[in-house]
C-alpha cells in the first residue's frame, strides 16, 4: 500500500463531468488499496472571476481581505468533490488549510509556508478516508486566512507529500506532461518522460505555466516523486525527479517569458561605483533584476540596460530618479515590448555549441538580439515580443527536429 497526493488544477474540476472524472481517478487508487489525499485548486476561472468581483468594489483592497475572498474558490472545489465520492459510495472527508493546520508567515497573498501539523489528515486516513485538501491556502499566527500566490495549490500538494512522505505526488493538469516547447503553440513540441528538478525550476521560472516554481524547490529539497499528467487524457505524464546522468541530453526545453520590461539608463557618467549604486538602489526596493548589459555610449558616458517583470516598472522608475543626479543621466527608459527566450538543459555547460545553434537558429530568421545572459544551465535571450513565437519555434525546429 503506498500513499499518494494527487493534485488538480481548476480546468480538471471546472464542471459537474470533470469532478466526476476526477472523483473516478481518485477512488480507482483507492480501490487499489492506497490511501489518497487529493489537493484542488478552485473550479475552472474562479480566482479569477473573484478577482475581478474585488475590482468593481475597490481598486486597491488589503491583501488579507483578498485573500479571505480567494481562499474560497478552494472551499467549493472540495466540498464538491467530496459529494461526488459520497455519490460513488466511497468514505471521504474535506478539509480546508486551516483544518490540516497549514502554518505560514503573513505575507499575504503570497505566504511562504512555516509548518504544517499533519494529525488530523493522519487520523482521516487511518480510518480509510479519502482525504480532500483545500489548496493555495493556509493560516497565519494570528489564523488569519493567508493563499501562497497564484498557483499555489501545487505548492500545498508537494508540501504534503513532503510532510507525509508520499509514494507520489501527482499534478494532474490539462496537459500531458511537461514538454520541449509550449504545445498549443509550437509544432513538433515533444513530451519528455523525465526532466531533472533543476531543470524544471528553469523552465517554470522561465515562463512554462506547467508548475508553480516553488513546488519544485520544495520537491527537490525533500526529493518527492513529482509526476505531472492529464487529468482528460489518463496516459502516463512527465516524471520530475533528481537528474540521471543515463538520461543526460543536452537541451531539454524552451520557454518564453513575455513578463519582462528592459529599463535603460542613459549617459550615466563613468565612474567606479555606478553599478554598485543602482541595483543596490533597486535591490533595496525588493525588485528583482534579471538580465543586465552596460555598454559604451556617448561621450565616454555609459548606459546601463536591465531586465525586471512589467509589475516593477513603476516602483523601478520612481526609484531610479533619486539617482539621476547623483549618476548624471539623462533618461530612464522603459521597453514593455520584449520577451526572453530560454534554452534550458542540465548538459550545456559543457558544449560551447549549444549558444551558437541557438544564435544560428535566430540569425536564419532574421530575429534580432537585444541581451544575452547565461548560467549553468540555461541561455536566455531577449528579442523583440512580435518576433517571440517565430524565436521559440526556429529554436525549436534547430534542436529538436
Ligand atoms: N486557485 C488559485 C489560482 O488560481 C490557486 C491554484 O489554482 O493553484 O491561482
Ligand atoms: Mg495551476
Amino acid at each position: 500500500m503506498s500513499l499518494i497526493v494527487q493534485k488538480f488544477g481548476g480546468s480538471s474540476v471546472a464542471d459537474k463531468d470533470r469532478i466526476f472524472n476526477v472523483a473516478n481517478i481518485a477512488t480507482q487508487a483507492f480501490s487499489e488499496g492506497n490511501d489518497v489525499i487529493v489537493v484542488l485548486s478552485a473550479q475552472g476561472d474562479t480566482t479569477d472571476d473573484l478577482l475581478a468581483k474585488a475590482g468593481e468594489i475597490n481598486s486597491n483592497p488589503t491583501t488579507r481581505e483578498m485573500d479571505m475572498l480567494l481562499s474560497t474558490g478552494e472551499q467549493i472545489s472540495i466540498s464538491l468533490l467530496a459529494m461526488a465520492i459520497q455519490a460513488l459510495g466511497f468514505p471521504v472527508v474535506s478539509l480546508t488549510g486551516w483544518q490540516i493546520g497549514l502554518r505560514t508567515d503573513s505575507n499575504h497573498s503570497a505566504a511562504r509556508i512555516k509548518s504544517l501539523t499533519n494529525t488530523r489528515i493522519q487520523e482521516e486516513l487511518s480510518n480509510r478516508k479519502i482525504v480532500i485538501v483545500a489548496g493555495f491556502q493556509g493560516i497565519n499566527k494570528s489564523y488569519d486566512i493567508t493563499t501562497l500566490g497564484r498557483g499555489g495549490s501545487d505548492t500545498t500538494a508537494v508540501a504534503l507529500a513532503a510532510q507525509l512522505r508520499a509514494d507520489l505526488c501527482q499534478i494532474y493538469t490539462d496537459v500531458d506532461g511537461i514538454y520541449t516547447a509550449d504545445p498549443r503553440k509550437i509544432k513538433n513540441a515533444k513530451k519528455l518522460d523525465h526532466i531533472s528538478y533543476d531543470e524544471m525550476i528553469e523552465l517554470a521560472t522561465m515562463g512554462a505555466q506547467v508548475l508553480h516554481n516553488r513546488s519544485i524547490d520544495l520537491a527537490k529539497r525533500y526529493n518527492v516523486n513529482l509526476e505531472v499528467l492529464s487529468s482528460f487524457s489518463r496516459l502516463p505524464g512527465t516524471i520530475v525527479k533528481e537528474n540521471d546522468q543515463m538520461e543526460k541530453m543536452l537541451v531539454r526545453g524552451i520557454a518564453k517569458d513575455e513578463d519582462v520590461a528592459v529599463i535603460e539608463l542613459i549617459d550615466v557618467k563613468d565612474i567606479p561605483g555606478i553599478a554598485f549604486k543602482v541595483f543596490s538602489l533597486i535591490a533595496n526596493k525588493k525588485i528583482s533584476v534579471d538580465m543586465i548589459l552596460q555598454s559604451t555610449g556617448r561621450n565616454g558616458n555609459r548606459d546601463i540596460s536591465f531586465t525586471i517583470s512589467k509589475s516593477n516598472v513603476e516602483n523601478a522608475v520612481k526609484a531610479l530618479d533619486e539617482l539621476k543626479p547623483i549618476l548624471g543621466f539623462t533618461e530612464v527608459s522603459v521597453n514593455e515590448d520584449v520577451a526572453k527566450i530560454s534554452l534550458v538543459g542540465t548538459g550545456m555547460i559543457n558544449n560551447a555549441g549549444i549558444a551558437a545553434g541557438m544564435f544560428e537558429a535566430l540569425s536564419n530568421s532574421d530575429i534580432n538580439i537585444q541581451m544575452i545572459s547565461s548560467s549553468e544551465i540555461k541561455i536566455s535571450i531577449l528579442i523583440d515580443k512580435k518576433n517571440a513565437d517565430r524565436a521559440v519555434q526556429a529554436i525549436h525546429d534547430h534542436f529538436f527536429d
